[in-house]
């Protein structure tokens, strides 16, 4: 095996050992956590922003905002509410990886948290092979991307449990085809269950709030 190669197995191993204790703290204290992954635009903040708009009185949410520089997101985060906010600025690396998560897991009181969201760096690439101990893997793309990403990135859509397509209300205004990007994302992974919403509008969102609720009352035992 090359050097490369061996170096890189080394880390992703070191990195799944991780992964797995961040697992176990997270069933131990019952909470649901997600890994949003998604290019550069595509929504992640904005969903999140919504999200906390709509359930913050009724769920205990944690979010991790990672990015490759600035906590301008985080900051967003926190204007929409976000009572336990946590920039995650990885200062030039273009993923997070499960030491990074589990440092700042140390400053949350992890007993008071139903929902974890963990902001990915905007990137469809080697966020796919760096497990954060989540639950699931929730990839965004928006009505403004090529329809055939899906088969351009199927490791990130073989790895996600959720596909969001979010700009619903962007429609009609490229080419872009909704059943040809259902088509090719479920030819990657027939497993995917998909929201279409638009965070500008709110349309399809009330069905992305009900199934974070049905997830939280699943992994409390509720
Ligand atoms: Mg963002
Ligand atoms: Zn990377």
């Amino acid at each position: 095996m090359n050097d490369r190669l061996s170096v890189e197995k080394k880390v992703l191993s070191e990195n799944d050992k991780l992964a797995a204790e961040i697992r176990s703290r997270m069933t131990q204290n019952r909470i649901v956590s997600f890994n949003l992954v998604s290019s550069p635009g595509s929504g992640k903040t904005s969903l999140l922003e919504r999200t906390l708009e709509a359930l913050n009185d009724k769920l205990k949410i944690a979010l991790i905002a990672g990015d490759v520089q600035t906590e301008n997101d985080a900051n967003r985060l926190s204007r929409a509410g976000g009572k336990m906010v946590r920039p995650l600025v990885t200062g030039g690396a273009c993923h997070l990886d499960a030491r990074m998560v589990s440092r700042v897991l140390d400053e949350l009181d992890l007993t008071d948290i139903d929902i974890l969201f963990i902001e990915n760096v905007g990137n469809l690439v080697c966020p796919s092979s760096y497990d954060l101990g989540e639950d699931m893997k929730i990839v965004l793309m928006s009505t403004t991307e090529g329809d055939d990403k899906p088969l351009k990135y199927p490791a990130m859509f073989r790895r996600s449990s959720v596909f969001v397509i979010n700009k619903i209300d962007l429609l009609g205004l490229s080419n872009f085809d909704m059943e040809r990007v259902r088509e090719n994302a479920l030819s990657i992974n027939g497993n995917l269950r998909i929201f279409e919403l638009s965070c500008r509008t709110g349309d399809g969102l009330d069905i992305w709030f009900e199934w974070l609720i049905q997830m939280v009352a699943l992994k409390s035992g509720v």
